[in-house]
Formats: structure tokens, C-alpha cells, sequence
């Protein structure tokens, strides 16, 4: 299986990563998570892409593919993988496309977790309402802004993938194992 698993942020998309790549025993690659840890890490890529993360603008085509080229390469890959957080621009797309048909390893499962915009915005405020100080509304900013990026950068790549036919669509509202059931089952070709 090589999946990208496609969403807005905020639709739990990083909590079915987790299960999908557990359940079919592939590597889960999210490249926000390996941009946090090299972040972290203080790493000359750290302290490039750092303001970046912070202010919830996408980090440049470029440097991700770099990253994610690497990462397919690794040995682990060979069994498939689950793309979290990756493409995020129909450019992104288009050079993973690219990148896979070289390897003769095209994806077989592009998965959107949709979730309705009200529902997506009510949790941001929610957020911000609930938390207290200075930070914590700057970080419900920050989110409102992420979501803003996804539906002018990436939303469209729902287009992109349903002109190919491959994309499938699950609803992402109900409980973590509800949502993980009908991705399974879309996995499984049901
Ligand atoms: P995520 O954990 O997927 O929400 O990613 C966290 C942050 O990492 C994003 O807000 C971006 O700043 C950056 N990022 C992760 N993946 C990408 C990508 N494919 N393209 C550009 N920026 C990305």
C-alpha cells in the first residue's frame, strides 16, 4: 500500500495515520513531524524552516521534496508507506508523481478525511475561547491561519487526485474508531 492521506487540518488526520500504519504495518511518513524534530533538533534545516512552522506558512516545494525524495529511498519504504501531511500543493503533486513513477512505485490509495468547514472552524474558536493568556489565542490565530493555507494551497489537490480517479473520500465526523473503520474499508476496496 502507498497512500497519501489527505485532509484539513484539524480533521484527525495525523490519529488515523497512526492506526492505518499499525494496522497495515507500513512506514508512517509526516513531514510536519520530521520538520518539528529537525526544529527541535536546532539542525541548520531547523533554524531555516522554524519562523515558518511558527507562523503556519507552507515551507518552499523544494526543500519538502528534497526531504520526502530521501525519505522514499530508505529500505523500509519497499513495503509501502503513508504519505501524513504530504503533498500539500498541486506542484508537491505533481513532483511526487514524478518521483514515484521513476521508481515504478506509483501511489494506490489517496484518502481524503473531509470534515465540514463550520466543524473545522468551530473547534479552532473553540480552542481559543477555552485557553487562556496571551499564547494560547495566538496559537488558535495560528491555527485559523493553517487552515486558510490548506483551503487555498491544498484543497485543490482533491480535484487534482479525482481527475485521476483516485480519489476516495471518507467522512471524517464520528469517533476515532467510526472514522477508522470506513478508511479501512475504503482501503480494502469495499
Ligand atoms: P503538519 O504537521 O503536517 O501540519 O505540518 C506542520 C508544518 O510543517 C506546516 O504548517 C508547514 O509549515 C510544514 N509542512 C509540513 N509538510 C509540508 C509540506 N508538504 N509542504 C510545505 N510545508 C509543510
Amino acid at each position: 500500500m502507498r497512500i497519501v492521506l489527505l485532509g484539513p487540518p484539524g480533521a484527525g488526520k495525523g490519529t488515523q495515520a497512526l492506526l492505518i500504519t499499525k494496522k497495515y504495518a507500513i512506514p508512517h511518513i509526516s513531514t510536519g513531524e520530521i520538520l518539528r524534530e529537525q526544529v527541535a533538533l536546532q539542525s541548520p534545516l531547523g533554524l531555516k524552516v522554524k519562523a515558518t512552522l511558527d507562523a503556519g506558512e507552507l515551507v518552499t516545494d523544494d526543500l519538502i521534496m528534497a526531504i520526502i525524495k530521501d525519505r522514499l529511498e530508505r529500505p523500509d519504504c519497499a513495503k509501502g508507506f503513508l504519505l501524513d501531511g504530504i503533498p500539500r500543493t498541486i506542484n508537491q503533486s505533481e513532483m511526487l508523481d514524478v518521483i514515484l513513477a521513476r521508481a515504478a512505485t506509483p501511489l494506490t490509495h489517496v484518502v481524503q478525511i473531509t470534515v465540514p468547514q463550520q466543524v473545522i472552524m468551530d473547534r479552532i474558536k473553540s480552542r481559543g475561547v477555552a485557553s487562556q493568556g496571551g499564547r494560547s489565542d495566538d496559537s488558535a490565530e495560528v491555527a485559523a491561519h493553517r487552515y486558510q493555507v490548506y483551503l487555498t494551497q491544498t484543497a485543490p489537490l482533491a480535484a487534482f487526485y479525482r481527475d485521476q480517479d483516485c480519489l476516495r473520500e471518507v467522512d471524517g465526523v464520528g469517533t476515532v474508531d467510526e472514522v477508522f473503520e470506513r478508511v479501512c474499508r475504503v482501503l480494502e476496496g469495499a
